[in-house]
């Protein structure tokens, strides 16, 4: 991903090396060549314009200063304004005072939601955690199967419920196949379990509905989440920004989560769900392996794009 958005913008910057001093023209130049580069990397316009302006503020505002020629401050200033849209710092987590802390995932279907349940997973045994995965997916057929397999892929108890016997993991009979129901059972067999952590799994659609969004908030209401992950395939162009916004006013999140950064899309999801949300992205998934995926370091990922 973003292979070519990484070639445009270092080829704009490259037209301002040697150049001993930048007039407004130079700078008006090199920020029409970004502009187009990020458009044209499907990233959302109101971000594009706001980047820009930014960029050229700061450029033609910036002293000289010894130890960086003019060409090297601009590189500067874009690789810190792309660090600003990717959010900054990295947040860290929201942990509950009382466990089990929960995290709730929510996200179209095939965004990578059940994937991403056994890498968090994972990563949290890598902390010292001992997290438990929850299947509220009950829409999709074959949801729970595969929520049981990334759980044995994790080596992670996966609390679901397996119609009017037992469940999987811990094996705590439950019949009832409601996913409000699956949840509430979930967090009392959690803290009976001293399982410090609970990912929720919910359902996707291939499109957004309020019958989806009313069974995640109703998941949510009974859970209350310490975190809710919007989970977001970064291969999705401009169609992201619509589903980051009905995600946001239906069920509301805490943090994003990319997957499909591995992806040969253009990558403007990536690039503009940060300030099109004011939420900030906490992970990246980049494969389908369970170790393909880390903490989002916003600094990181402007250093890659510009190469
Ligand atoms: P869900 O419907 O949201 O639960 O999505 P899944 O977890 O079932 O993922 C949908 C597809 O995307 C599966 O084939 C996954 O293997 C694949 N997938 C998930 N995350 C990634 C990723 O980071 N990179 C790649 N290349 N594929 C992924």
């Amino acid at each position: 991903m973003f292979e070519s958005l990484s070639d445009r913008l270092t080829s704009a910057l490259k037209d301002l090396r040697g150049k001993g001093r930048l007039t407004d023209a130079d700078i008006d130049a090199t920020a029409r060549e970004i502009r187009l580069a990020l458009l044209e990397a499907d990233v959302a316009l109101p971000v594009v314009r706001e980047f820009i302006s930014r960029i050229k503020e700061r450029a033609k505002g910036a002293e000289v200063s010894g130890a960086l020629n003019p060409a090297q401050q601009v590189v500067k200033i874009v690789n810190e304004e792309l660090t600003g849209i990717l959010g900054g710092e990295s947040r860290p987590l929201n942990y509950a005072k009382q466990p089990p802390t929960v995290i709730m995932l929510a996200g179209l279907q095939g965004a990578g939601k059940t994937t991403l349940a056994g890498k968090l997973a994972n990563w949290f045994k890598s902390q010292k955690h001992t997290p438990m995965l929850v299947a509220c997916d009950l829409q999709r057929p074959g949801a729970v199967d595969q929520l049981k397999i990334v759980g044995d892929r994790a080596n992670v108890p996966v609390f679901a419920p397996h119609p009017g016997t037992s469940v999987g993991g811990d094996g705590e009979p439950i019949g009832v196949a409601e996913p409000v129901d699956v949840a509430n059972r979930a967090i009392a067999h959690a803290r009976a379990k001293m399982h410090d952590v609970v990912i929720v799994d919910t359902a996707g659609r291939l499109g957004i509905d309020e019958e989806l969004m009313a069974q995640a908030r109703g998941i949510r209401d009974a859970v209350e989440p310490d975190e809710t992950f919007f989970v977001l395939d970064a291969m999705v162009g401009q169609d992201a920004v619509t589903t980051a916004e009905a995600f946001r006013d239906g069920v509301g999140f805490t943090g994003v989560v990319l997957t499909k950064l591995d992806g040969d899309a253009r990558g403007g999801a990536a690039l503009s769900v940060r300030e099109l949300t004011g939420t900030p992205i906490m992970f990246a998934s980049n494969g389908e392996k369970l170790e393909d995926f880390d903490v989002f370091h916003p600094d990181r990922m402007a250093s890659r794009i510009l190469g």
